[in-house]
C-alpha cells in the first residue's frame, strides 16, 4: 500500500511510520513540525519506501495514496491551547481536507480521535456508545470539540460519499518519542525525576487515568485500519484499562527509578476530567486487540529513551 501518514515526525506518528515501513508499505509523513520534530524520523530519512513532506493540513495536497491515517494535531493541552483557533482548523480543516483526498483517490482513511470526546465523563467506563460531558466554551474546547466535528465529517463522507472511513479513539498513550516538553505528565514526570526535581501533582493527585503503552496502541491503530468486518465505520476505544490515578504514577516511577521522588502540588486546570477508564471490549471483539505491556515496563523504557535524550540522570 501507499500510505500518507499526517502528523508523521510526531510521538505516535513516527512509531506508526516505523510499524508500516516494518510491513512493507510504502510511506509518506505530512507534517508541519509544529509539535513533531525530524529527530523522530531521522532514522527513516534516505529510505527509498520513505518521504517526508512538511505541509499543514489546514491546506489541502494532493497524493495518490491507498491508506491515510490523519493524526496531524497537537495533543498536549499546553500545545494545543497555544494557539486555540489554529488547533480547531486543524482538526476541521485538516479532516475535511483529508476526507476530501480519501474521497478523490478512493483510499480508506483512519481518523485520529481522543478520549477527549467523552469530556468529563459521567459513565465510567466509558463506552463508544457514550456521548460524552463536553464545555464547548473551556479551554480544552478547541481540542476536544474539533475532534468531535473530525468525527462528524467522518461519518457525513461515509454516509453521503462512500468514503471508507475508521475512527479511532485513542486513551492516553505515552512512550519513546514523546518530546521532552510536551507538558503531558508521562514525560513531565519522568523530565522531573531524572532532572532531580520535583514532580508537579496538579489539584491532589486524586485524578486517573489509563496508560497506554506506544507499541500497543499502533498494534490497535493497524488492526483497525486492516479490519474487515461490519461497521468498520463505527468508532473503536484503544486504550489500556489498567487505571492509575496520578499519585499511583508517581510511586511506579519511583519503584523503578528506585528512590522516593519529591512532589508539589500544583493548581488543577480547568475542566480536567476526573476520572478517565476505555470499555474496550468492542476492540477486543472486533479486532483481537488487548494491551501487552503492563505500566511498568513501558515506564522502564520511556525513562531509558528520555535518559537518552535528556542527559540528566546519567
Ligand atoms: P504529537 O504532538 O507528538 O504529534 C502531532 C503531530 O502533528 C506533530 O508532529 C505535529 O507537528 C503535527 N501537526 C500539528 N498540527 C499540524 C498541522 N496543522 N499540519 C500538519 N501537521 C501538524 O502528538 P501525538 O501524541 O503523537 O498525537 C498524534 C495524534 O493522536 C493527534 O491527532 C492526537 O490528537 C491523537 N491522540 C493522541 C493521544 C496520546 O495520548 N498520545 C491521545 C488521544 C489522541
Ligand atoms: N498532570 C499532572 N502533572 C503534570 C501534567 C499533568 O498532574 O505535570 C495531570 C493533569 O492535570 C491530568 C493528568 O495528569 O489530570 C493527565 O494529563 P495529560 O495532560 O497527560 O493528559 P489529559 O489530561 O489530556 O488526559
Amino acid at each position: 500500500m501507499r500510505v500518507v501518514v499526517t502528523g508523521g515526525a510526531g510521538f505516535l506518528g513516527s512509531h506508526l511510520c516505523d510499524r508500516l515501513l516494518a510491513d512493507e508499505h510504502e510511506v509518506i509523513a505530512v507534517d508541519n513540525l509544529f509539535t513533531g520534530s525530524r529527530r523522530n524520523i531521522d532514522h527513516l530519512l534516505g529510505r527509498k519506501d520513505f518521504e517526508f513532506v512538511r505541509h499543514d493540513v489546514v491546506e489541502p495536497i494532493l497524493l495518490e495514496v491507498d491508506w491515510i491515517f490523519n493524526l496531524a494535531c497537537p495533543a498536549s493541552p499546553i500545545h494545543y491551547q497555544y494557539n486555540p483557533v489554529k488547533t480547531v482548523k486543524t482538526s476541521v480543516m485538516g479532516a475535511l481536507n483529508m476526507l476530501g483526498l480519501a474521497k478523490r483517490v478512493e483510499a480508506r482513511i483512519l481518523q485520529a480521535s481522543t478520549s477527549e470526546i467523552y469530556g468529563d465523563p459521567q459513565e465510567h467506563p466509558q463506552k463508544e456508545s457514550y456521548w460524552g460531558n463536553v464545555n464547548t466554551i473551556g479551554p480544552r474546547s478547541c481540542y476536544d470539540e474539533g475532534k468531535r466535528v473530525a468525527e462528524t465529517l467522518m461519518m457525513d463522507y461515509h454516509r453521503q460519499n462512500g468514503v471508507d472511513t475508521r475512527i479511532v479513539r485513542i486513551f492516553n498513550t505515552y512512550g519513546p518519542r514523546m518530546a521532552i516538553g510536551d507538558g503531558r505528565v508521562v514525560s513531565n514526570f519522568i523530565v522531573q525525576a531524572l532532572k532531580r526535581e520535583k514532580l508537579t501533582i496538579y489539584g491532589d493527585g486524586s485524578q486517573t487515568r489509563c496508560f497506554c503503552f506506544v507499541d500497543d496502541l499502533i498494534d490497535g491503530l493497524i488492526r483497525l485500519m486492516t479490519y474487515a468486518g461490519d461497521n468498520a465505520y463505527e468508532p473503536v476505544n484503544i486504550g489500556n484499562t489498567d487505571e492509575r490515578s496520578m499519585n499511583d504514577l508517581v510511586a511506579a516511577l519511583g519503584e523503578i527509578l528506585g528512590r522516593k521522588l519529591d512532589v508539589e502540588y500544583k493548581p488543577l486546570p480547568l475542566n480536567d476530567p476526573v476520572r478517565r477508564k476505555p470499555d474496550t471490549t468492542r476492540a477486543r471483539q472486533r479486532l483481537g486487540w488487548e494491551t501487552t505491556v503492563p505500566l511498568l515496563d513501558g515506564l522502564r523504557k520511556t525513562v531509558d529513551y528520555f535518559r537518552g535524550v535528556t542527559d540528566a540522570g546519567k
